[in-house]
């Protein structure tokens, strides 16, 4: 039974890391504060997630 050698070829797979970069770290504005974020995760500049205080930048 034939077997294939490899999946792709190099050229290939380095086509489609090439779009890694682009994809990743997708950016929400914040409901708090309207400053970029990452999905998912506290906001940076106000330190909120979901409308509720986690960190607090003030004190
Ligand atoms: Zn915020």
């Amino acid at each position: 039974m034939p077997v294939p050698k490899r999946r792709h070829c190099p050229s290939r797979q380095g086509k489609r890391r090439a779009n890694w970069k682009m994809r990743t770290r997708l950016t929400v504005p914040c409901e708090q504060c309207g400053a970029p974020k990452i999905r998912h995760r506290v906001c940076p500049s106000c330190g909120t997630y979901k409308r509720e205080l986690v960190i607090n930048k003030n004190a």
